[in-house]
């Protein structure tokens, strides 16, 4: 496929392997193994798998490969490697990289699990970790040395939405080296020019907005063809967090249907914003595509528009938030996000439960916050449900 098709068509076609039916949807090739015709075939393939050559799952499926080759056209990447779930991805691009002795600098607003791999996991094989916040760049100037391997940030964070600047930490960590790696969950694919902005490696939960149906996990990281086949895939075909070729299919189903269903999506959540914008119930209502927002013109700059998820936060605190959230009858209170269902969580005591307090409070999880994650349903009919259920707070 030629590289200047926009996203939307590469989503549908880009990467789609037929077999000799000319299968007009993606095939799923659900087998772990591959048969040869001859030993000396095997023997061949052993040494160097060709481009339509398997061997076993873990290594590669033509149904996985399928998926990694449509998205990288998608992100812009020379390759991808699939994985079990994000974390998987997460802890893949890591940990095949890193070693006892290297220095990480990362944004401290991240997604929980990311949290632990960061503090817990990389400390424990002498990997030596910087927190900074990732929205000041004199904190990124002043952690960032000669030496530092990688950056690694949420370009977006979770659950507070504040926006890191691509491009801006991409110019500290190259003036000395260091790879630039990007949790790319909340911008989607749909609205990520994060290679072009100067991200090395790009990473998504597949489970979120790809799949964006609730049905799979998945991960993906995505980068040149040199990381991602000899850095990643070593690794990942060892250690085990390869994508099953199942997921992959569901996934390669929700890539065709995403654009459509993330840009839906990210014009209720602006219109759900404005109209929550000044609520006498709210203390405040954070999303990057409010003018409002500190940083909305690097949202602007960096994604375009806002995305698929508000955060707010209801005067009242817990007592309130859990009044908000039972009375809510369309969304659904769940944990996961960019799902084709509305989906509400209360980070203090859900996702983000184990976080010391004074942790919390600096990351801005206070306890009447909610996350809401905007689904394909009609408009009006969820600003209709959320302030309802606004209305049912007692004040
Ligand atoms: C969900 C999420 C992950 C982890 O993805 P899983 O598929 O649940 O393993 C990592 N980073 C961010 C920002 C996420 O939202």
């Amino acid at each position: 496929m030629t590289d200047k098709l926009s996203k939307r068509t590469k989503a549908v076609h880009a990467g789609t392997r037929r077999s000799q039916y000319g299968e007009l949807s993606e095939a799923i090739f659900l087998t772990q193994g591959f048969a040869y015709d001859s030993a000396e075939q095997a023997e061949a393939r052993f040494i160097k798998a060709g481009d339509d050559e398997f061997i076993y799952a873990r290594y590669g499926n033509p149904t996985v490969r399928m998926f990694e080759e449509r998205i990288a056209a998608l992100e812009g990447t020379e390759d991808a490697f699939a994985t079990a779930s994000g974390m998987a991805a997460v802890s893949g691009t890591l940990t095949s990289m890193l070693r006892a002795g290297d220095h990480v600098v990362s944004s401290r607003a991240l997604f929980g699990s990311c949290i632990y791999v960061l503090e817990e996991v990389l400390g424990r094989y002498g990997v030596e970790v910087t927190f900074v916040d990732g929205t000041d760049l004199d904190q990124w100037r002043a952690a960032v040395r000669p030496g530092t391997k990688a950056v690694f940030f949420e370009s977006v964070s979770n659950p507070t939405l504040e926006m890191i600047d691509i491009a801006a930490v991409a110019e500290i960590a190259h003036a000395q080296g260091a790879l630039v790696i990007v949790d790319n969950v909340f911008a989607t694919p749909v609205f990520s020019d994060a290679v072009a902005q100067g991200a090395d490696v790009v990473v998504y939960s597949a489970t979120k907005h790809i799949d964006g149906q609730g049905r799979v996990l998945g991960g993906v990281i995505l980068g040149t063809r040199e990381f991602i086949r000899k850095t990643v895939e070593p690794y990942m075909k060892h250690t085990g967090g390869s994508m099953s070729p199942f997921s992959a299919w569901v996934l390669l189903k929700g890539l065709e249907t995403m654009s459509l269903r993330v840009n839906a999506q990210a014009a209720t959540a602006q219109k759900l914003a404005e109209a929550l914008e000044g609520h006498a119930a709210l203390e405040r209502v954070i999303y990057p595509g409010l003018a409002a927002h500190p940083q909305h013109e690097l949202c602007r700059r960096q994604m375009g528009q806002g995305g698929t998820v508000i955060a707010f936060d209801i005067k009242g605190g817990q007592a309130a938030a859990f009044a908000f959230l039972n009375a809510l009858e369309v969304v659904l209170i769940s944990n996961n996000l960019g799902d084709a269902k509305s989906i509400i969580t209360h980070p203090a005591t859900t996702t983000h439960q184990r976080l010391p307090e004074d942790q919390k409070v600096t990351l801005g999880i206070t306890p009447g916050l909610v996350r809401m994650s905007v689904g394909i349903e009609d408009t009006d009919d969820l600003i209709a449900d959320v302030l309802q259920a606004l209305a049912k707070v007692p004040a």
